[in-house]
């Protein structure tokens, strides 16, 4: 397997995905499908633009042993492109016990000519049980190393599964062993819960105590993650790929995806989708079909939305926009907004991974925006470049609020310090004004206030300036008032309050 990442953005990556001559674009979710029956055909799925499908072996294995072997996973399901298979391990949190061994279940997905293949796992789920999370993690892991050892020649990429549900040390414990023991490519079990019940601050915590502790290199499955909304939150986390099962449950149930939500088709009154499902058809129409003609169709429309949103996230990477997508996801549900501020907070160890020069400038649309990665490296970036070169400072306010004439600024530079303010990054020197960030960022006007123009002259006083000044406009004059001087920070220091 070939993991080559060509674009980053947060944590999350563009990347080229190579197994056996076959690959795909990251970030992916492979659509998944039954391996005897499809609602949706494999043909129909590589039609629109997926090159990968998952399916599940234990299934195969259950319904078509010999016939699996026979014909090879590929032929049996119609999919030519990459074929990842999942174990059995899911069955256990849907139906008890799997009876199988892990050397049944790999020997059966090395016959049957899997691309990539999960070792047999047993999923946490969302257990409160430490004793039987830890359970949990041991056995999955025996088992995935010894499946790795015994198989590793076949030609399939095994995937080691990553257990420990709700507990960050046992999530930490299971990715560490998993990679230590020589797996390339890691999935994260994720408890079904927590995606059904919109949990996606636990979410958000689970996937980042995993990619902390993996190497960059390592490419992250997070399973079932097939809600559009959840795309961009775990991509901007650093998961690579997903797999989902959501378009074809969601359309069983009459649900509609939409990017942003998910309705139900008897509450609607219109399509509102370009696909060649909703184009061709009205809300009416699809609610008198036939059940089974119904479900198929709008498991069409469910995958479109996928794709799209996939492709979205794409381009939110390449443009270095990925933040602001998130944002928009977070204004659909408080859940969702509970999340992105949990990412928000932790945004310092996206700094590395994210451009700081970009095409286009920075939103900044509300506080949350403060502690975007770009805003964060600019402020260090700032901190290192600030020099006190004249006894006194002027600030002089944002180029919308106050141009200022090359000739006031060259009289102005002969006596003071210039500093420019700007609205989220505070005082900067005037001649960085037309470099990225500074002009580039752009905030609503309410962002500015006096109150951040004083703590910001405070500051320049603190390195080392006499008298810091404010530069005014008075009709056609020029005024300076003087904002805060050596004396005052005398006067108001904490230390002056000690007797
Ligand atoms: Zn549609």
């Amino acid at each position: 397997m070939d993991f080559e990442v060509l674009e980053t953005d947060l944590l999350g990556r563009i990347g080229r995905l190579e197994v056996k001559g076959k690959s795909i674009e990251t970030p992916y979710l492979f659509p998944v499908v039954h391996p005897i029956k499809q609602q949706v055909s494999t043909k129909k799925i590589r039609e629109i633009g997926f090159n990968g499908v998952m399916t599940n072996s234990y299934i195969a294995y259950r319904r078509a042993r010999n016939e699996s072997v026979e014909r090879g996973i590929h032929d049996l399901i119609g999919f030519d492109g990459l074929v990842m298979t999942d174990s059995g391990g899911y069955q256990v949190l849907e139906y008890g016990e799997v009876e199988i061994s892990y050397r049944e279940i790999a020997d059966f997905q090395a016959k049957i000519g899997t691309d990539i293949a999960v070792t047999l796992d047993k999923p946490t789920g969302d257990t409160l049980s430490r004793k039987r999370a830890a359970e949990t993690v041991r056995k999955s892991l025996v088992d995935a190393i010894k499946t790795k050892k015994e198989f590793s020649g076949c030609g399939t990429e095994w995937v080691g599964p990553v257990q420990g549900g709700l507990f960050p040390d046992l999530l930490r414990k299971s990715a560490t062993e998993l990679v230590k023991a020589g797996f390339r490519f890691l999935a994260l079990g994720s408890p079904v819960q927590i995606m059904e019940n919109y949990r996606f601050s636990e979410l958000v915590r689970m996937i980042s105590e995993v990619r902390n502790a993996i190497p960059f290199s390592i490419p992250l499955h997070l399973f079932g993650a097939g809600h559009p909304l959840t795309i961009a939150l775990a991509v901007a986390l650093g998961c690579d790929t997903f797999d989902s099962a959501s378009y074809i449950l969601f359309a069983r149930q009459g649900r509609y995806m939409t990017e942003s939500t998910v309705l139900s088709i008897e509450n609607m009154e219109y399509l509102p989708c370009s696909c060649e499902v909703c184009i061709k058809r009205s809300i009416s129409e699809i609610r008198e079909m036939e059940r089974q003609e119904r479900t198929s169709l709008v498991a069409l429309h469910n995958l479109y939305i996928l794709r799209n949103e996939l492709l979205r996230t794409k381009q939110a990477i390449a443009e270095g926009r990925l933040w602001d997508l998130l944002h928009e996801r977070a204004s659909s549900h408080p859940s969702l907004m509970d999340a992105f501020i949990s990412v928000a907070l932790g945004a310092s160890s996206m700094v590395d991974t994210t451009r700081v020069v970009k095409q286009r400038g920075l939103f900044i649309r509300s506080s949350i925006d403060f502690l975007r990665p770009e805003i964060q490296s600019s402020r260090k970036m700032l901190e290192r470049c600030m020099r006190v070169d004249m006894k006194d400072a002027v600030i002089v306010p944002d180029e919308a609020t106050m141009p200022l004439p090359r000739s006031i600024y060259s009289q102005l530079s002969k006596k003071f310090d210039v500093y420019r303010m700007h609205q989220c990054l505070g005082a900067y020197p005037a001649e960085l004004e037309f470099t990225y960030p500074f002009t580039q960022t752009v905030a609503a006007s309410s962002y500015f206030d006096m109150e951040f123009v004083l703590s910001e002259a405070r500051k320049l006083v603190g390195m080392g300036y006499s008298n810091v000044f404010l530069l005014e406009r008075k009709g056609k004059e020029y005024v300076k008032k003087r904002l805060t001087s050596k004396q005052d920070l005398k006067v108001f220091s904490p230390s002056a309050l000690v007797p």
